[in-house]
């Protein structure tokens, strides 16, 4: 099923800045970032240059980085691909923005509506284009918290212990005692969103200082039979992930349980960033790649590198108060090109 044209790129990166948030401007904060027209480039103070396969400045809106960078992944999929979109990035750079995980349906005309809602729309619009073929859609929705225990936000009174990850002969790494969700239309899609967002996951202090340490997991898995061909069938996996904040823990701040929280995230992102690496690493080609050194990259097995397409979006705030965490997503995002 792979093209020769499609081969050899199984990561893309996008560089995305958000605009100065209006807390950054009441601070006086300054952008200590450019861009170059026309060119795929973010400018570092005065003279340091990053390069990525896409770069999107603060005017950019969210139509744009889908229409870009985004929808080719869903096209895809109805070729043969797996596909990944991870959000990257320290909290409050724009991940959630981008990947639209707070969506709710009075947002539907939005232009801040973000990837998942998007990717919803064009799932189904590609879908009912392809009338002679049969499909089966089944949502989950997962978050990992720290020491790597996985919720089930489509049910969340689960208990933690009954969900493990396997791997299945058929439809790949599966995730057992993970509630999954048959879905017909985009509607039904996006009110599993809904519903996972709303669900409070027991034992969790407030969402936000939750959902800054752990990595939320959107997937949709794709069945496509053809009607008249009963021997042509495949399964395709869709992740979209809105990873946990990549700022390292100040020791200082954060201690006991928070401070294990801490560590065990990061590596995590640590394991991605060495996956995403080694895949793009032309010395590697078919050579070890470090999957199961974290619950995150066992997850993403089939769907990072081989028979599938992946787009790493870097979120970064332009100011000189974030610098220091701005320089250190410019560079994790470097090493995954
Ligand atoms: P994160 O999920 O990385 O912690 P958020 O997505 O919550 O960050 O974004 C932090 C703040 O910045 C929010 O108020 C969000 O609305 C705003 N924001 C992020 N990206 C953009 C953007 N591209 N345009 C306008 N506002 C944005
Ligand atoms: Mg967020």
């Amino acid at each position: 099923m792979v093209r020769e044209d499609e081969k050899g790129i199984p990561v893309r990166v996008a560089l995305r800045c958000r605009p100065l948030v209006p807390k950054e401007t009441s601070e006086g904060c300054r952008m200590c970032l450019s861009f170059v027209p026309g060119e795929p480039q973010v400018v570092v103070g005065n003279d340091k240059a990053f390069t990525y396969d896409y770069v999107f400045d603060p005017s950019v809106e969210q139509e744009e980085v889908f229409n870009t960078a985004v929808s080719p992944l869903v096209r895809g999929i109805f070729k043969g691909y797996n596909a990944t979109v991870l959000a990257y990035g320290q909290t409050g750079s724009g991940k959630t923005y981008s990947m639209g995980g707070t969506y709710t349906a009075t947002q539907e005309h939005e232009p801040s509506v973000g990837v998942i809602p998007r990717v919803i729309k064009l799932l189904f619009e590609e879908k009912q284009q392809r009338q002679d073929w049969d499909f089966v859609l089944k949502v989950s929705y997962q978050r990992q918290v720290y020491n790597e225990d996985i919720l089930d936000l489509l049910c969340p009174s689960r208990e933690r212990s009954q969900i493990s990850i396997r791997e299945d002969p058929k439809e790949g790494i599966k995730i057992v005692g993970l509630t999954e969700r048959n879905v017909t239309c985009a509607q039904e899609t996006v009110s599993c969103l809904e519903q996972g967002n709303n669900s409070r996951t027991v034992g969790s202090t407030a969402m936000n200082s939750q959902s800054s340490r752990s990595h939320a997991i959107f997937t949709i898995c794709i069945e496509q039979k053809k009607k008249n061909d009963k021997n042509c069938s495949f399964h395709c996996k869709l992740h979209l992930v809105d990873l946990a904040g990549s700022e390292r823990q100040k020791k200082t701040k954060a201690e006991g349980d928070r401070l294990r929280e801490g560590i065990s995230i990061n590596r995590g992102l640590l394991c991605l960033g060495n996956v995403i690496s080694a895949l793009g690493d032309d010395n590697k080609k078919g050579g070890f790649v470090p999957y199961r050194d974290s619950k995150l990259t066992r997850l993403l097995q089939d769907s990072l590198g081989g028979n599938s397409h992946t787009l790493m979006i870097a979120c970064v705030s332009p100011a000189d108060s974030n610098l220091e965490e701005t320089l250190n997503t410019l560079r994790y995002a470097d090493r995954a090109r």
